[in-house]
């Protein structure tokens, strides 16, 4: 006499399969409480990027992630510093210095460059970011216009951010470590990018 129905070894073997399953997604979710932000590590940040005055600069929400490889220089130096130690959950304010961040402003880096050598039909105002190859080199550039004077157009070729000091809003979001791809390319694959 038995006790169980013919498919009791199918309801078994189920049954296994799923225990197995949950077990792992449980080692999963253990090894990504478990890590914490530092080399090798490809790390989803949510951020919110202000200067001093309070404008918002850039962000990226918990959804739609900012994605990198840590350790690779990906990011600015005092934001990768600032990150390195924190679990998936963590959150917190950073403040970072020009110097750790897109540098001082350069004051050799302005070039006053005459009217002809625009396009004609570009209207030229303060503020506007120009796309230039230097001729001979190749060399890509990107430049604002800070100043319209009567000789030219004086050029800002700092980084837009240059002198600022950066106060960002961060929280890690996600961890994993780096496969070996990511390693010897320098960045991470998200979104499903590879090459
Ligand atoms: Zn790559």
């Amino acid at each position: 006499m038995s006790l169980w129905p013919v498919s009791s070894g199918l309801a078994g073997a189920f049954l296994v399969t799923h225990w197995l399953k949950r077990g792992r997604l449980k080692d999963e979710l253990e090894e990504q409480n478990e890590l914490s932000v530092g080399d090798g590590l490809v790390v989803s940040l949510a951020y919110t990027l202000r200067l001093d005055d309070g404008e918002e600069v850039d962000s990226a929400a918990g959804d739609d992630p900012l994605v990198y490889l840590h350790g690779a220089q990906n990011i600015i130096p005092g934001l990768e510093q600032a990150l390195t130690g924190m679990k998936v959950g963590d959150a917190r304010s950073v403040t970072v210095s020009p110097g750790n961040a897109y540098g001082q402003t350069d004051p050799d880096a302005f070039e006053l460059v005459p009217y002809d050598a625009f396009p004609g039909d570009l209207e030229l105002e303060v503020g506007m970011g120009l796309r230039m190859v230097e001729s001979g080199t190749g060399r890509q550039m990107e430049a604002y216009i800070s100043e319209l004077r009567d000789e030219g157009a004086l050029l800002d070729l700092n980084h837009p951010l240059a002198g600022e000091t950066l106060h960002f809003d961060v929280e890690v979001v996600g961890l994993r470590r780096a496969t070996s791809e990511e390693m010897a390319h320098g960045h991470a694959h998200s979104h499903g990018h590879t090459h």
